[in-house]
């Protein structure tokens, strides 16, 4: 049975919105892969990185996914390669950063995966997007709304980059 995932993307390196594009079109072509919807696309500084360091473009997908984690896992990572991304290095730039946010209901705790992702409630920028698709969506290990979380997460603004209405697509 298909499980409803969410992928967050990001990107801080060269032609950042089509970065994203492609992404997307890459990512529609994953097997056993059916998006749902996409969020708008934002703007957040890069935290943690040089001054200098150009801003993030970050947007959540929807979809339903056929197999297991760590095959979407995979799938992403070949998608990562493909579009350039050089390093694997924590606070370097990237042309494409993808993320499982949440797996269905699952909780993932292996060597290869943590699901929930485990920043997602201290980052603003995954909640956002996230929210904008699902604004009731519960964190299946706090089984709290994620809407909280947001609302508690004061540090960190979320600039609306460009503005689709999430769609289904
Ligand atoms: P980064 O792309 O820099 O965020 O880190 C990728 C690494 O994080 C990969 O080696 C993954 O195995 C690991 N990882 C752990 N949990 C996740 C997750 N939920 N989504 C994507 N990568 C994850």
């Amino acid at each position: 049975m298909a499980e409803t995932v969410y992928i967050l993307l990001g990107s801080n390196l060269g032609d950042r919105e089509r970065n994203m594009e492609k992404a997307v079109e890459q990512l529609s072509a994953i097997p056993g892969l059916e998006m749902v919807a996409a969020s708008s696309i934002y703007l957040t500084e890069a935290e943690g990185m040089d001054d200098d360091a150009p801003a993030f473009l970050n947007q959540v997908i929807k979809a339903d996914y056929d197999y297991l984690p760590n095959e979407l896992l995979g799938a992403l990572e070949l998608i990562e390669k493909r579009l350039g991304r050089i390093g694997k290095g924590l606070m370097q730039p990237r042309t494409i950063d993808l993320d499982i946010l949440l797996f269905g209901d699952q909780i993932i705790e292996t060597e290869q995966l943590s699901v929930p992702h485990r920043e997602l409630l201290n980052r603003a920028f995954a909640m956002v997007p996230l929210l904008q698709i699902d604004p009731d969506i519960v964190h299946p290990v706090t089984k709290r709304p994620v809407a909280e979380f947001l609302e508690e997460n004061e540090a960190q603004s979320v600039l609306m980059f460009k503005d689709y209405v999430a769609r289904h697509i």
